[in-house]
């Protein structure tokens, strides 16, 4: 017999009908920390994680069924230490048909425990890697087909709250021309005043993440300092602060508050708003792009109000609509008397100088819904929706006016020169029912205006 128990990889025990040990193998002598003589002789049960209530319970059923059984137990081990097994039993019979000793072989199953755990951990990690990935997908989508700033901003604080339900959210943009942050949103809302402290909204590089581009985690606020930035200190949890970087340059941030602590602590959540945060600073340059591009395509560069393609297209519109509605439309053409002298006396400088004066005086005499546009040169227009030419030629004197008295200022301290200008007014559709003929119309009370001495109002 014990030629069989030593032969295979099993720790094999052989019990006695009153459960002592009669019998052990090498293997179990190792696995548990005896020796032999330790064991043969000692109750079945010192070995038994659950003791003899469990010794009990299998010689009943080994008596009962008389056959193999397999049990997933625990041995005990000499030190003490628990050894997840699976014991399988069987009965030795002797020739008078009752059982004479119990046959025991226990294999160590704690390695297979733990390729299981290692398993699970492992398809875990799969399936959040999967829904990771397939938020990142939706993140994307629903970014990349918007157009505008505001809707682009909405769409992302979607996004964001859907995974990272954060408490509180912030998104602020710099303002590239005043170079400011603005907040377009804050998540539940609060007046930006109130949470960013009023010099990092005027100066944006008094905010550290904005002035490094390196993101800020705090995990738990009662461990960790807070930025300077807020105006409230927060009284638990954690945030992230995430600047949306283009090309190295910062565009805005996104501070994400969670009353829970140590939720930012995971490095894979940390890595997953980053990547967002890196779609989302594409998406916001795109769409910036788009608008600068629009307005560039439509927008005069020396003086920022509309140039002549918008006026052409804008024309045939409103003549379109004035026809319709039976309303009179007026133009008003004006030109800068002298000014290639102005050009030729002063420098070119001095020209474009003037050239802006001009529209921001004209931009500042029309309404809301006059259309100012630079026609040339030194030559501007004004579209006037429902206004005749009495109500036209008021408002161009107006005009002329508030340009003769612009005095430009000189470098030298010298003197002004002289800044006029002539203007043609002509109105739809008493001077011309289609554009060409309606513009010719103004241009040549434009040119009365300029053979009867300049600085004047002329209809034709
Ligand atoms: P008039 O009183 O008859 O209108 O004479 P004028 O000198 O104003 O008109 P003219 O057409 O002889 O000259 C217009 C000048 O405007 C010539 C051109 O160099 C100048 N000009 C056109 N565009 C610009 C510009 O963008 N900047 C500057 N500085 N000058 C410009
Ligand atoms: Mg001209
Ligand atoms: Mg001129």
């Amino acid at each position: 017999m014990n030629a069989i128990i030593e032969d295979g990889n099993n720790a094999i025990v052989v019990v006695t009908p009153n459960a002592v040990i009669k019998a052990v193998n090498h293997i179990t002598c190792e696995f548990l920390g005896y020796k032999k003589e330790e064991l043969i002789g000692s109750p079945f049960s010192l070995i038994l994680e659950e003791g003899k209530p469990y010794l009990e319970n299998v010689f009943n059923e080994l008596m009962k069924q008389g056959s193999i059984f397999h049990r997933e137990t625990g041995y005990l081990s000499k030190n003490g230490k628990k050894i997840p097994v699976l014991l399988s039993g069987t009965a030795v019979y002797g020739q008078d048909r009752k059982i004479q000793e119990a046959l025991f072989a226990a294999l160590n199953v704690a390695g297979i425990n733990r390729i299981e755990e290692e398993l699970r951990i492992a398809l875990d990690q799969r399936d959040r890697n999967i829904k990771e990935l397939g938020y990142l997908m939706y993140f994307s989508c629903l970014i990349n087909d918007e157009m505008q700033e505001d809707s682009l901003i909405k769409r992302m604080s979607w996004a964001i709250k859907e995974h990272f339900e954060p408490d509180v959210l912030v998104i602020a943009t710099i303002d590239m021309e005043k170079n400011c942050l603005v907040v377009p949103l804050i998540d539940p809302p609060i007046p930006a005043s109130e949470f960013i402290r009023e010099e990092v909204l005027i100066n944006p590089s008094q905010c550290d993440v904005l002035r490094t581009g390196k993101e800020h985690f705090v995990t738990d606020i009662r461990y960790e300092p807070s930025c300077k930035c807020m105006v409230h200190k927060l009284k638990e949890g954690g945030y992230a602060c995430v600047p949306l970087m283009v090309g190295g340059v910062p565009i805005g941030m996104m501070l994400l508050i969670k009353k829970q602590s140590c939720y930012w602590e995971e490095k894979q959540m940390q890595k997953l708003l980053l990547v967002c945060m890196g779609l989302a600073s594409s998406a916001l340059y795109r769409v910036r792009l788009l608008e600068y591009s629009k307005h560039a395509a439509i927008t005069d560069a020396l003086t920022g109000i509309y140039n002549r393609r918008f006026f052409d297209e804008m024309l045939e519109k409103q003549i379109a609509l004035a026809g319709r509605n039976k309303e009179p439309l007026s133009i008003i053409i004006a030109d800068i008397d002298n000014f290639k002298k102005l050009n030729d006396k002063y420098g070119h400088i001095m020209g474009d100088r003037a050239l802006q004066y001009v529209a921001k005086v004209m931009k500042g005499c029309i309404r809301l819904s006059d259309i100012l546009a630079r026609y040339g040169g030194e030559e501007f227009v004004i579209i006037m929706p429902a206004t005749n030419t009495m109500n036209a030629m008021e408002k161009a004197e107006q005009i002329r006016q508030r340009v003769e008295s612009i005095r430009l200022e000189m470098e030298n301290g010298e003197g002004y020169p002289a800044l006029t200008i002539s203007i043609g007014v002509a109105t739809f559709p008493v001077h011309g029912t289609e554009s060409k003929a309606f513009v010719w119309a103004a241009d040549e009370a434009l040119l009365l205006a300029k053979k009867r001495g300049k600085n004047m109002v002329m209809t034709p």
